[in-house]
């Protein structure tokens, strides 16, 4: 049984104080113990969301990192500061950076090398553009970024890293895919993950959709078979939206 995962992705949004003004809304407040629950901030929040959501569920992530331990790479975070502060997650590949920052499937894969060598766990994000989906190009765009992303993993690593499927189409639009088409890809996903590294392992690994959830929708997505979680864009920064998708 895939346990669900729910993250909340900022970006860039809140500064340190709105960020500990929406951890003290969530205060109190109970959350599903069946469901893992992630917040990802910008990295100056990181240390202060860690502390304050300690006594809660809520687990903190980072949004990138740099695969190499240290050295000249101004402006770079590397996985041993973030562990230091306590972050447990981090996402890899979003669309945005792939598009904005030059990220490619090798740096893509040799991030996620490294968050798994330090117990980070990874959200690896794929997903095809609408040129993309309307040529028929949406499976070997997935197959692609999978592969290429995952290469050099092992059978039993692979279990700890948690793939999410953002059609970026779907991203701040307000057009979410119909939960028929996300489920589409995450099966297919599955699939290729079976091939790589065998079907007791793939059956294990969890599969977020993103793109326009909102507590409206959530329960839908959630009842697909192949979708484990939801990595939540502009709701996740509402602290009541937090919460009715997390306990969706
Ligand atoms: P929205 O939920 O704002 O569409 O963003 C999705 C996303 O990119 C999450 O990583």
């Amino acid at each position: 049984m895939r346990k669900p995962i729910i993250a909340g992705n900022w970006k860039m949004n809140k500064t340190i104080a709105e960020a500990l003004d929406f951890a003290k809304q969530l205060e109190g407040s109970a959350l599903s113990p069946d469901v893992d629950a992630v917040i990802c901030a910008p990295y100056l929040s990181l240390q202060s969301l860690v502390e304050v959501l300690r006594p809660s569920a809520i687990k903190v992530g980072a949004q990138n990192l740099h695969f190499e331990d240290a050295g000249a790479f101004t402006g770079e975070v590397s996985a041993q500061m973030l562990r230091e502060i306590g972050v447990d997650y981090v996402i890899i590949g979003h669309s945005e950076r792939r598009q904005y920052f030059g990220e490619t499937d090798e740096t893509v894969n040799k991030k996620l090398i490294k968050a798994l060598a330090s117990e980070l766990i990874p959200i690896l994000c794929v997903g095809e553009s609408l040129e993309e989906r309307e040529t028929g190009k949406t499976n070997d765009i997935i197959e692609g970024q999978i592969k290429k992303g995952l290469q050099n993993i092992s059978a039993e690593e692979i279990e700890r890293v948690v793939i999410a499927y953002e059609p970026i189409w779907a991203i701040g639009t307000g057009k979410t895919a119909t939960s028929e088409q996300a489920n589409e890809v995450c099966v297919f996903i599955r699939k290729i993950l079976a091939e790589l590294f065998g079907t007791t392992a793939s059956e294990r690994v969890r599969i977020q959709y993103g793109g326009s959830v909102k507590p409206s929708n959530i329960k839908e997505i959630m009842e697909q078979s192949d979708i484990d979680g939801a990595l939540v864009g502009g709701a996740s920064l509402i602290a009541e939206d937090y919460l009715q998708l997390v306990n969706y």
